[in-house]
């Protein structure tokens, strides 16, 4: 029997390009699906800033010159096999050149729509005719639309399925109409009525919700809330409109690179049966690192995020006027909105043997915070899935949470739970809520070390890998393909 080809279309995978979560997505999930009836290839912007120890490593596969946005603009393909999985990279340097994968918005809209149209147009030259692809977030949004519409004549395409992941609705690619018409060169009929416009403006990933076969997002209660008008980004209608084709599927992470018995950032390593004396050593160790006073008994809490106002910033910020007070700890590392960057770096400077603001972007340090701290704030306005949460729990760190999206599905809540808990989680997005978890956190970590220490183990018994979620994406795919 041939195997399922799947060509997976993303703007990060790792560990060629992350900004966030979706990086960790498309680039460890290919990995989990079962090599001997799926083959999943990957196909991202070959994006300059891209490290040299990949680029120079990538095979150039062929180059032609695409009609685009009114002029016939360069188009290369190039290759690399990592551990057995095949990545594409779309190369223009025009488009993809510049210090990240996103510059500005207007001309995001225009470089991820060459992406899309050059994903399709290299797939005949290259003889490669995958049955699925799997498109991720706005940036892959009109793959499914060229596919349905203007090249649905052509036999090649024809029996392409496609699937389309939300990792986060509050990303769109929202843009003006006539622009968006006038680069895809779609037909305008669909912006006129309504496929690939909301109110006035273009939006990319509502064509991708109207013209996928299935739909998929990141967690259960996600999948649930962004029915509703409240967390639904005005694609609420649409999305109950599609609930036959639509389901959660929550993320995984890949537990070989998150192992805190054998991570190469960590100078202390342990287990679950090391657990007490390796997170101690490993909290000591990130004291010290980070300047921060090394107390044993100060409740050290992490955060690793981006600093954005949907990630809860503005509980966290008044949270900290209350926690300096107390026996706690505070590391952020995270970099976003200014606002939030300034304050944090306010107290930090305000109180230097508690609280340490690391304004960056590291991959190590994030992992001997993960490692070090005893719990992990995550008070999130609303939450895709999150996996930083999920890290928090392989390191047998506490998450404190707001019980919202995938917060909710994997975060068992201690105050439900006892003994069989593994985080907290509060329910209402206001301060009341958080102060509540925060100070139960505290409490239980101060005064009922017996209930804390069976909580450190629950986290790190729990199994979020990738397989488990693996085998729904396989279900889904058979079901697409009949
Ligand atoms: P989102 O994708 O919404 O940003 P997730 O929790 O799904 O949030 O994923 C965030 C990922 O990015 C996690 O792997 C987290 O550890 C990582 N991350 C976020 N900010 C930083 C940072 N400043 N340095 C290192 N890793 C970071």
């Amino acid at each position: 029997m041939s195997k399922t080809k799947v060509l997976f279309a993303a703007a990060e995978a790792v560990p060629f390009i992350k900004t966030g979560g979706l990086a960790d997505v498309a680039g460890s999930l290919p990995y989990a699906f079962d090599r001997d009836q799926y083959e999943v290839r990957v196909i991202l912007p070959c994006y300059t800033c891209i490290s040299p120890r990949y680029r120079s490593k990538m095979k150039d596969v062929m180059h032609t010159v695409m009609h685009f946005n009114g002029r016939d603009r360069y188009l290369g393909l190039r290759e690399l096999d990592l551990n057995g999985i095949t990545f594409y990279f779309i190369d223009n340097e025009d488009y993809f050149g510049g210090s990240g994968p996103y510059t500005d918005y207007t001309y995001d809209i225009e470089k991820f729509t060459f992406f899309c149209k050059a994903v399709l147009a290299i797939l005949p030259i290259i003889n490669y005719q995958p049955d699925i692809i799997h498109c991720h977030d706005w940036h892959t949004g009109l793959i499914a639309p060229y596919l349905k519409t203007t090249l649905n004549w052509d036999p090649f395409y024809q029996n392409i399925k496609t699937v389309f992941t939300i990792h986060n609705l509050k990303f769109q690619g929202l843009c003006g109409r006539d622009f968006l018409c006038g680069i895809s060169g779609l037909p305008w009929h669909l912006f006129a009525e309504g496929a690939l416009c909301s109110g006035s403006g273009g939006n990319m990933m509502k064509g991708a919700i109207q013209f996928s076969d299935k739909i998929t997002t990141v967690s259960d209660s996600y999948a649930e809330e962004i029915k509703t008008p409240e967390y639904g980004e005005t694609m609420d209608g649409m999305l109950q409109w599609r609930s036959p084709d639509f389901c959660g599927i929550v993320n995984g992470i890949d537990y070989e690179t998150f192992d805190p018995k054998t991570d190469p950032s960590l100078a202390v390593h342990y287990d679950i049966d090391t657990v007490a004396k390796g997170k101690a050593a490993s909290k000591a160790a990130l004291q010290k690192e980070l300047g921060l006073a090394v107390e044993k008994d100060s409740f050290l809490i992490g955060i690793v995020s981006r600093l954005t106002e949907q990630k809860g910033l503005d509980l966290i910020i008044p949270a900290l006027d209350r926690l300096t007070k107390k026996p706690c700890q505070f590391v952020v590392l995270g970099t976003g909105d200014y606002i939030y960057e300034r304050t944090l770096q306010e107290y930090a400077a305000a109180c230097p043997d508690r609280m340490k603001a690391c304004l960056l972007y590291d991959e190590a340090l994030s992992h001997r915070i993960y490692a070090g701290c005893d719990a992990f704030l995550m008070p999130s306005r609303f939450e895709p899935c999150g996996l930083s949460q999920l890290i928090a729990l392989r390191f047998g760190t506490l998450p404190i949470v707001r019980a919202t999206g995938g917060l909710k599905d994997t975060v068992i809540p201690y105050d439900k739970a006892g003994l069989n808990a593994t985080g907290f989680a509060f329910e209402n997005y206001d301060w009341g809520g958080i102060h509540w978890a925060l100070d139960v956190a505290l409490d239980t970590f101060l005064n009922h070390r017996r209930a804390w220490n069976a909580m450190r183990k629950n986290a790190m018994r729990q199994d979020f890998s990738w397989p488990s979620s693996a085998k729904k994406y396989e279900a889904l795919y058979r079901d697409v393909l009949g």
